[in-house]
């Protein structure tokens, strides 16, 4: 077994039900997604919509190709045939220009609403009462072609456990919020997206559902 595929393994055994792993290849090379493939991995996340396309038409098509990444309304037509989430949706506008790339290749794509909870300037997201206003107001619920199907966010970046714990939690608290007062019928909202290779474990204990794990898997990305 390769070290990529060791990894894997050691992640996915420590995964308690109900939990998948994103492989976060962005900027590695199309052989070392196949060596995850090989290895059984078959979600991988990707964070630039040309690299990902790339990347999708080389490789099996049983792959599901996550999107990570900040979005640009003009690059979204470039995944809308084959994307399978899309977790970094922070704002209407994106939503709807989804619903429209979706609509033309005849297609409901799954999205999680990116929820900044980091105490760092520089990571996306709504805030919570951004994200409440958008709900409550209701015109997502005229986009057929877009399903919401939870949340996503990312944690600061600190050595700070307790912090990280707090922010997770405070996610997974603002999920079954809108789970309620919004999908609680839908059974399709049930993500959670949090958990990077530093702080997956921490994600865990707090309900994530997807973990989005790159360096642990891959090693160092060279820019
Ligand atoms: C790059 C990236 C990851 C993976 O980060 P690692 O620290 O390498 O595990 C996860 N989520 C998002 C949104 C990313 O951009």
């Amino acid at each position: 077994m390769s070290k990529i595929q060791e990894e894997i393994h050691h992640i996915k055994d420590g995964l308690p039900e109900g939990v998948r792993l994103v492989a976060v290849s962005k900027y590695h090379p199309i052989e070392a997604l196949q060596e995850a493939y090989d290895g059984g991995q078959r979600i991988f996340g990707e964070s630039k919509v040309q690299e990902m396309t790339q990347k999708y038409e080389a490789l099996p098509k049983d792959i599901e190709w996550h999107f990570i990444g900040h979005l640009q309304t003009n690059k979204i037509k470039y995944m809308a045939p084959y994307v399978t989430l899309i977790h970094g949706v922070d704002s209407y506008k994106l939503l709807a220009e989804i619903n429209k790339q979706a609509a033309k290749v005849n297609r409901v794509i799954p999205c999680l609403l990116q929820i900044h909870i980091a105490q760092e300037e520089t990571k996306f997201g709504f805030s919570t009462d951004e994200c409440r206003t958008m709900l409550d107001e209701g015109a997502w619920k005229t986009l057929n072609n877009v399903r919401i199907a939870g949340v996503m966010g990312m944690a600061t970046n600190t050595e700070n456990e307790e912090q990280i714990a707090q922010e997770f939690e405070t996610l997974a608290c603002f999920f079954r919020e809108v789970k309620e007062n919004h999908f609680a019928q839908d059974p399709n909202f049930k993500e959670i997206s949090m958990g990077m290779s530093d702080d997956y474990p921490i994600a865990i204990g707090h309900g994530s559902t997807l973990i989005r794990v790159g360096s642990k898997i891959f090693g160092e990305r060279i820019y």
